[in-house]
């Protein structure tokens, strides 16, 4: 395997940030190896989410998703390291809880809610692209 040193875009999401889950999830990244590289406490507003879920308009759990992701302030971490795009998405695990491995972010931390929408604790960036995309949007002024 060559080298391939990425950046990933990672959140908090809201659920996570009210609960304290920011520590916990950022020691697991380090404990992983992967390198913070920028780090921010941020109220999102409605247009950021829009660029950043863009993919997702339309779908049923669109407007929920705006919403609940409106509603408090989330923790935005720039991390890089060798292949961190996939490495941070086996951390966070399956995007459904209940279904996420134990071991992982979602699945040692999060569970169904009963809610409109998958509150599951963690953003994790699924591409090279979506990762420049989604850094630009929440690192405006550049990492
Ligand atoms: P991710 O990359 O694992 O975060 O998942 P996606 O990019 O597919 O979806 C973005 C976010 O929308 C997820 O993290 C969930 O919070 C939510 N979501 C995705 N799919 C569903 C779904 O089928 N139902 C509900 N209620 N929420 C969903
Ligand atoms: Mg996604």
């Amino acid at each position: 395997m060559s080298e391939q040193i990425e950046r990933s875009l990672v959140l908090v999401k809201p659920d996570g940030y009210r609960r304290g889950l920011s520590g916990e999830v950022l020691r697991r990244i380090e404990a992983k190896g992967y390198t913070l590289v920028a780090l921010a406490v941020t109220t999102p507003t409605r247009e950021q989410l829009a660029e950043h879920y863009a993919e997702h308009e339309g779908k049923p759990f669109y407007e929920p998703l705006l919403e609940f992701m409106l509603s408090g302030p989330v923790t935005a971490a720039v991390i890089e390291g060798q292949r961190c795009i996939e490495g941070f998405r086996a951390l966070a695990g399956a995007t459904d809880p209940t279904a996420a491995l134990p071991g992982t972010i979602r699945g040692d931390l999060g569970r169904d809610w009963g809610l409109k929408v998958q509150q599951n604790i963690v953003h994790g960036s699924d591409s090279p692209e979506s990762a420049a995309r989604e850094i630009a949007i929440w690192f405006p002024a550049g990492v």
